[in-house]
């Protein structure tokens, strides 16, 4: 079994939930009293949410580089990034190290094109959902059409993600209002909605919803399973 390297913290509410994932699924495989292998490197998120906000990006890449070559030295075979919108410098995170990256809009589109759909809307925070480096992924890499709430839409699920999910607050009206999102994208189309932020899951799940709902921590997190286990 290969160890699987986990740069988390953003927040640690989602990591955790990687954590379960990955554990459960290795012992849903393997049986017994197997259990998953990871390095896991957490970070402080309080800092980086405030690169984030005073948009002090090439810190937080340079934070993010640091972070992945800790779990490479550490011995890691494999690197995550536990969250979508860090992905916004994956390509320095993967140009630092020499193990893989796995990148999340990767195994999401590639669980996506499985179940043939090709308009899919998205939902995550305001950077993973108005700038370019996921959702360019998703349709130059992946021929998918990708759809994000109106401008109102996406204050609501951004504020949700940093000043509840983040802090562990599970709210019932904030589920009612992503609910309506979600629908108002179906009337647009869209044949499934991507959970774009590893927090979401702890809100809404497959049934609060009639569109297929792919969560990208239990989908990333099980393709690390895939790679830890994978023979070679
Ligand atoms: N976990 C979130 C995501 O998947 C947001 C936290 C962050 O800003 O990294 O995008």
């Amino acid at each position: 079994m290969k160890v699987i390297g986990l740069i988390g913290g953003m927040s640690w509410e989602s990591t955790a939930e990687y954590y379960r994932i990955i554990n459960k699924t290795v012992k849903e495989r393997l049986g017994g009293l197997h259990s998953a292998k990871i390095l896991l490197y957490s970070v402080d998120f309080s800092e980086i949410a405030t690169l984030q906000t005073e948009g002090r990006w090439p810190e937080a890449t340079k934070f993010m580089c640091d972070a992945a070559q800790r779990i490479e030295r550490g011995g890691a075979d494999c690197v995550l990034i536990c969250t979508n919108t860090m992905h916004k410098m994956a390509p320095e995170v993967q140009s630092t190290v020499t193990i893989p990256l796995l990148h999340i809009a990767d195994t999401t589109a590639i669980e996506i094109k499985k179940r043939g759909i090709k308009r899919i809307g998205l939902l995550g925070t305001k950077y993973t959902m108005v700038e370019d480096f996921y959702k360019g992924r998703l349709v130059d890499d992946y021929d998918l059409d990708v759809f994000i709430p109106p401008e109102d839409g996406r204050t609501i699920v951004n504020r949700v993600i940093y000043e509840e999910l983040c802090l562990g607050k599970v709210v019932e009206e904030s589920k009612n209002q992503f609910q309506q999102i979600i629908h108002d994208l179906n009337t647009r189309g869209v044949e499934g909605v991507i959970l774009g932020c590893t927090e979401i899951s702890l809100l809404i799940n497959q049934e609060d919803s009639p569109l297929p709902l792919f969560d990208t921590t239990a989908i990333h997190a099980q393709a690390a399973v895939d790679f830890a286990l994978e023979s070679g």
